[in-house]
């Protein structure tokens, strides 16, 4: 019974737990990362989600970054940087947080690093979610989309109970533009491109895991659970 005591213990402390998380479109990441965020009681931080957040609040950069983007040109990665580092150092973040879509650039690794560096943080990992081109093309040009209710289907996984109409009411379903197979297949490559420097930085620092996303939901929730044990 003695042996159990430290395990208790353990088990009841705050992790903290400092996570960036990467991978393509449908492989998943949001859910794991939703399912992580609720184990470790630690937001999810998107970069658009914050920016829009930012903007709502009327923060000095809030409006710099509104300036930008009522221009159509993309929000530098200063004030970006700048917006991260007030939302990390928010109440709901002292457990730790999960980054997703942040860092984009090997630019903004480096700013991001430097910043942790300066509030006496380290990064616990960097998950890397991997799936196979052809897999990810079929998850995601397999999905049809109700244009009334916006729910949505899949025509292997989930298919409506009569073919191509919504369950709850009857619209016919259509296949959005960016879940078309051309479009998928261009997305991966865009991804990759701007991916790999990223993986290759994170993989000589050491932080690299990479998860096999091919598995089921719970599969690949326990391969991360048992990367950050
Ligand atoms: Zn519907």
């Amino acid at each position: 019974m003695g042996k159990r005591y430290p395990v208790q213990i353990h088990a009841r402390l705050p992790r903290l737990m400092r996570i960036i998380f990467l991978g393509p479109p449908g492989a998943g990441k949001g859910t794991q990362a939703k399912l992580l965020a609720k184990k470790y009681t630690i937001p999810q931080i998107s970069t658009g989600d914050i920016l829009r957040e930012a903007i709502r609040q009327g923060t000095l950069l809030g409006l710099e970054a509104k300036k930008f983007m009522d221009k159509g040109e993309l929000v530098p990665d200063t004030v970006i940087i700048g917006i991260i580092r007030q939302r990390i150092q928010e109440q709901d973040c002292k457990n730790g947080f999960i980054f997703d879509g942040f860092p984009r650039t090997i630019p903004q690794a480096e700013a991001l690093r430097k910043m942790l560096v300066l509030l006496n943080l380290s990064l616990d990992a960097v998950l890397s979610i991997v799936v196979k081109d052809e897999i990810l093309i079929k998850r995601i040009s397999g999905r049809r989309t109700c244009p009334v209710c916006n729910a949505v289907y899949h025509i292997l996984h989930n298919p409506p109970r009569m073919p191509g109409l919504c369950d709850r009411d009857h619209t016919p379903l259509i296949q959005r533009n960016d879940e078309k197979e051309e479009t998928v297949r261009n997305r991966l490559v865009v991804y990759k491109k701007q991916t790999q420097p990223l993986i290759d930085y994170y993989k000589k620092q050491g932080l690299l895991k990479e998860v096999d996303g091919e598995q089921t939901i719970e599969a690949i929730y326990s391969q991360i659970a048992g990367f950050l044990a």
